[in-house]
This record gives C-alpha cells, structure tokens and sequence, in this order.
C-alpha cells in the first residue's frame, strides 16, 4: 500500500536502529501512524523569520515520518519563500503541504488527542508536559522547563532554529516507539542508545566557528546529486535572509513515493517527475535553480565541464565523490548520511581531499535499498549549507564534522576533527603523500 511504500526507508531505518530488524516493517508504519504530536505556536513567536524556520522545520521532519500533527498556530504571512509551501500563509501552507505527504498520515488543526506537545517560544499552553522549543541565532534549547526554553524566537538567523526543528523530530520518533512496539509486538532495543532529549542544548558555534548569517551573494554553486542531502541544502538556504545564489543540480533520477519520506523540496504528488524538475520548482526571487539531467562521470564530465567554484556533493557513489574530487574544485563541501550519523568534510586544492576523507568505495549492490530517515538526511544538508557559509566567510583547513541526530540530548552531540595529511587517499592526493610539505595537520587534529 502507499503508505507503507512512503514510509518504507523510515521503517527500515527505524527497524535497524531501535528494533534490532527484529520487527515487522508494515507495523512499524501502522505505529508511526498511529502517533500523534502538536505543534503549538502564537502570533508573536511566529512573526520572526526565526519563529517560523523552527516551525516548519519540526513540521516538515516530523510529517515525513508518518507521525500524524495537530497545528495550533496563527494564520500569519510567511516571511520567506519557502517551497514547496505553495500557500503565502504559514498554517495553510503547512496544511496544504501535510495532505501531500506520506499518504494517511493526520495533519489537522484541532486539538484532540497528542501524546506529546512542543510549543515554539513563550506562546501560551497548558499541558504540564510540554515541550519548550525556543531559538536564538546559532543556538536552540528544547526542555520541559518553561523558565529553560520558553522563551520569545525573534530575529532573522534561521540555523539554530533550524537545529530546533530538527531535535524536535528526534523526540518526535522517541515519541512514537511506546506505539511501534504496541503495533509490532516487537520490543524495542536493550543495547544503549543515546538520548534524543529533551533537553537539548545546541550551540551550532561550537560546530562551525563563523558561519556568516549576514546577507551574502554565494554566486554559482553546483550540486552533484538531487537527494536528500541536496533538498536539506536548499531547504537550509531558503530561510536565509537576502541570501542570492544561482545553483546547478545534476541527476538524472526520478521522484518516487519513497523519497517523501526525506527530501524536503518533495511533495507526493512530485512522484514521477524528474528530481531536478522537483528541485526547479523551489527556485525563488534569491535562489535560481536550474536542473541538468545528467549524472557527472566520466562519460559526461565533458559536456559539464566547467564547474563552478563552490561545489556540494550529496551522492551516496562514494567513487562520484572521487571524480568530483579529481576536478580539484576550489571549494568543495561532501555531506553524507549513515543511520546515526550526518557527516560533511570541507576541501581546498592542496588539503586533505575527498578521497582522503572517504577512502574506501561503500559494497552497494546495485539497487540496493538505503535504510534513511528524514531528520538524519537533513542535518547533512542543514551542515553543508554552514560549512559552506562558514568556509565563504573564512576559508577553512579541511574538517570533518559529525552530528548525532539521535543523541542530541548527550554532550557529545557533536564531533569536529581536521582532516589530517598523509592519510590513504583513494585517489593518492598530494597531501596524501608521505613528502607532503604540511606539517601541522595531524598535530593539530582536534576531536570533541
Ligand atoms: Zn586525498
């Protein structure tokens, strides 16, 4: 059924992370259904560019689980162009939207039943367990302590915000496990997991030194792949404010039902149509985006040839990320997913490249089916969009930066670690060499 199809990559993900694959994934999908969260939010929280990207963030990643959500929030103007909303109104955007998702799932605007309840800011709410989103520049905070979290969203920068709505899914899903196991009959895990939250106390500052949320021109940038990770990359850059940049997508790939589960920019009606057609339709007054139907490999790279200078790759082909690579562009951001981690590595011609940071080709059979989930996929792309902000505003070394989507509630919510020199290249890169002229790289290797 199209449920189940929709859903299918989450309940995989969710059947190996939580379930020990142990359960059955059909029931997975009728325990996601029959979860219910609210998303409340008032008119002063929601007057901010701020206020609205933590919201429709959580609403975006929550709905593509199947996890059914009661809007109680303001009929406001949108303060962005934020594709696919295709009405100028944040509720009924966002209502429109939910009807167009993973088929069957609830999206109303009554109150009635929720297992658990996340309020955006200081706007009023009764329930006692109430979950206090709230944001302020690079940083978010979730906890059922109003005095903690409930706190006015103002102003324009989007990425903490935008951390908010995505650590409000992962408790979405935690949410959701007591219905699963009911739904499956399956029990759920007993080896340690780490903790979703709340609370959750990000600072983004931590991750990326300066990723500029000034307005900025970015140029050209050309996109290798029309996934997820690329959907969450302009998903990311929409909600900046005064941002401008003109980006190439390249694939040749179709949207299918399976993909609704994750790629932000994708309703379910999309289904058939090309993914760069998907990709045309978010183009805004600041973001132009123009689609190629073609893979870069070695067949075609002539006819795409040249590329641009700043260059985000979101391929799961660990080999395309080689050949991008072997073009030595003169910024290149790789973002990838695995079931817990987001990962994205920032390269310059002479660093420690993207063969150095994904040595060795992942055994994929081909049409194997990727196990993924929609808050996993989208904080490669929420970090690509930083690190290629922070890398436009001061160039960077080359760094590895890993997020715990399900472990937001630890302190080691995060790891960033220089690239070092020397390392096996796949692609044998002058820095991979023992003479590499770089001291310095390896001693200055950082992990926290
Ligand atoms: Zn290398």
């Amino acid at each position: 059924m199209s449920t189940e199809l929709a859903l299918s990559r989450t309940t995989r993900l969710i059947n190996e992370a939580l379930f020990d694959s142990a359960a059955e994934e059909s029931a997975i999908a009728a325990g996601l259904l029959a979860t219910t969260v609210r998303l409340v939010a008032d008119k002063p929280n929601m007057s901010s560019r701020s206020g609205q990207a933590a919201l429709v963030c959580a609403f975006q990643l929550i709905a593509r689980m199947g996890i059914g959500i009661e809007l109680i929030v303001p009929e406001v103007p949108l303060l962005a162009e934020i594709p696919p909303l295709a009405a100028p109104t944040l509720r009924a955007g966002l209502l429109n939207l939910g009807h167009d998702l993973i088929p069957g799932a609830t999206v109303r605007n009554e109150a009635e039943h929720a297992d658990a309840t996340f309020v955006f800011g200081d706007s009023p709410c009764e329930d006692p367990d109430a979950i206090y989103v709230t944001a302020n520049g690079l940083r978010c905070r979730l906890a059922r302590d109003r005095a903690r979290a409930g706190l006015r969203i103002t102003g324009n920068a989007p990425i903490g915000a935008l951390a908010a709505g995505a650590a409000a899914a992962a408790i979405a899903l935690e949410t959701a496990v007591p219905h699963i196991a009911d739904a499956t009959g399956a029990c759920c895990s007993a080896r340690p997991r780490p903790s979703p939250g709340p609370p959750v106390d990000i600072d983004m500052a931590e991750l990326f030194p300066s990723p500029s949320e000034r307005p900025m021109s970015l140029g050209d940038i050309d996109a290798i792949s029309a996934g997820a990770i690329t959907n969450a990359f302009i998903f990311t850059l929409l909600w900046l404010p005064e941002t401008t940049a003109e980006m190439r997508v390249l694939d040749n790939d179709y949207g299918e039902l399976s993909n609704v589960n994750r790629n932000t920019q994708q309703r379910a009606s999309d289904e058939g149509k090309p993914k760069i057609t998907i990709l045309e339709s978010s183009s805004t007054s600041t973001l132009k985006i123009a689609g190629v139907n073609k893979r870069f490999n070695k067949d075609t790279r002539n006819e795409l040839l040249p590329l641009a200078k700043r260059i985000v790759v979101g391929v799961d082909d660990i080999p395309a990320r080689w050949w991008i690579q072997e073009e030595w562009p003169a910024n290149l951001y790789v973002a990838a997913t695995s079931n817990h981690e987001a990962i994205v590595t920032n390269h310059h011609p002479g660093e420690p490249c993207a063969g150095c940071a994904h040595p060795h080709p992942l055994e994929l059979a081909e049409g194997e089916f990727i196990p993924t989930i929609s808050f996993v996929s989208f904080w490669a792309g929420l970090l690509q969009a930083c690190a290629l902000l922070t890398d436009t505003t001061k160039p960077e070394r080359a760094t590895r930066r890993t997020v715990y989507p399900f472990g937001l509630g630890e302190k080691q919510w995060s790891r960033t670690a220089v690239l070092p020199a020397g390392a096996h290249c796949a692609i044998s890169c002058p820095s991979s060499r023992p003479s590499a002229d770089m001291p310095g790289y390896a001693t200055h290797a950082r992990d926290r």
